[in-house]
């Protein structure tokens, strides 16, 4: 475990908004070639007396925004060690809570991997944050693949394993999600049943598939098309610091969807009450404006961007000065999908 004292934040989000942590303490764990000291470092976590201070625990940052200095202990772990096997008819790939989330689906798609995981294609960030997050693209959630977490109660001081269904995923949300800084994964194990068949349930790549003349995509060419679906519309991390989706598609009364719907004809709206919070921004008039210098990513409503050097402060005043316009113009409250520190 090594201790860095008053430590920039800055590099460590994609958002690349300034702060700094009292504290950093990372856990090196183990990565693919070498063997994990993560059991010791855990246990030095634990009778450190760091948990009895604020603390969060950090992934890849893709999904963080920080407003302001945070005055406590920031756990970044990076163990990444991942493995594969087979049994009982099914694929398992088990990998550190570090490992990038893209390299984890990469390696199932070299292997022929099924069950759509090729949709997950070019999501930022790590294992841990996806599982947390229960990231999410093109009918695929990452949930849909979780078969069991290994993590540490920070609160109680002990080591927990979770099942796929104590784990609670919903939309963008899990019971990781849902009481935060209460655990700390260290690994996961995917299970992946069938052979690969492409998932073409969301409208747009299929579409897209059908533009380019794919009849019978291959795994390897889902897994080319979303990526470069997806960088087509969202900023590049290297180039635009952003979260990705902002805010979550607010999901309504039956009273607000059914007048919504009759208003606005040509509003994209689906089952369970779901709206498109990126419509609603557009209609609201904030796609491609900018407050200060953060902005809203001109071929994505959705994404809340930093236009360069932007404070966290810059960034939430964008996103409240949209939450009330779309509150005002029509009635509905956006919930950040962004964890705001
Ligand atoms: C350009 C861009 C595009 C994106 N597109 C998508 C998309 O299509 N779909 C989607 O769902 N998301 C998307 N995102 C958001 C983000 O990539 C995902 O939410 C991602 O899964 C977050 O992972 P992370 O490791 O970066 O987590 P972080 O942002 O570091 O953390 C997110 C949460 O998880 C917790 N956490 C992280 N690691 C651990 C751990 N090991 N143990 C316990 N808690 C942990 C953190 O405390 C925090 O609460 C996008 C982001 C960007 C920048």
């Amino acid at each position: 475990m090594i201790i860095h004292e008053n430590h920039a934040l800055q590099g460590l989000t994609t958002f690349g908004t300034p702060a700094t942590a009292r504290r950093v303490v990372e856990l090196r764990g183990g990565s693919p070639d070498a063997p994990s000291r993560l059991d010791s470092e855990v246990d030095e976590l634990l009778a450190s007396g760091l948990l009895g201070e604020p603390y969060l625990v950090l992934g890849g940052g893709s999904n963080m925004l920080f407003t302001k200095d945070f005055d406590g202990t920031v756990i970044y772990l990076a163990e990444d060690a991942v493995s594969v096997g087979s049994g009982q008819g099914c694929h398992y790939l088990t990998a550190g809570a570090r490992l990038e989330m893209d390299r984890a689906v990469g390696l199932c798609v070299d292997r022929g991997y099924g069950g759509g995981v090729e949709n997950l294609s070019a999501i930022p960030g790590t294992v841990g944050g996806a599982v947390v997050q229960n990231a999410g693209a093109y009918g695929v959630e990452t949930g849909d693949f979780v078969d069991r977490v290994w993590a540490v109660d920070l609160r109680e001081r002990r080591r927990v394993e979770f099942g796929r269904d104590d784990c609670r995923f919903a939309y963008r949300s899990s019971l990781f999600k849902d009481d935060p800084a209460r655990y700390l994964i260290l690994r996961v194990r995917f299970r992946f049943g069938a052979d690969f068949a492409p998932n073409l349930k969301y409208k747009a790549l299929a579409d897209e598939l059908q533009r380019r003349g794919i009849g019978h995509p291959t795994q390897q060419q889902m897994r080319q098309v979303v990526a470069e679906l997806r960088w087509a519309k969202l900023p590049r991390p290297e180039e635009h610091g952003s979260a990705g989706s902002f805010f979550k598609n607010p999901v309504v009364d039956d009273d607000l969807y059914a007048r919504l719907v009759k208003a606005h004809p040509d509003m994209p709206a689906y089952p369970g009450n779901k709206l498109s919070a990126g419509w609603l921004i557009d209609r609201a008039g904030w796609k491609g404006r900018t407050l200060g210098r953060a902005g809203v990513w001109p071929r994505q409503a959705l994404v809340l961007y930093n236009t360069g050097g932007a404070t966290g402060e810059e960034v939430l005043a964008l996103a409240h000065a949209i939450q009330q316009d779309v509150r005002q113009q029509f009635g509905v409250d956006l919930q950040p999908e962004t964890i705001i520190i």
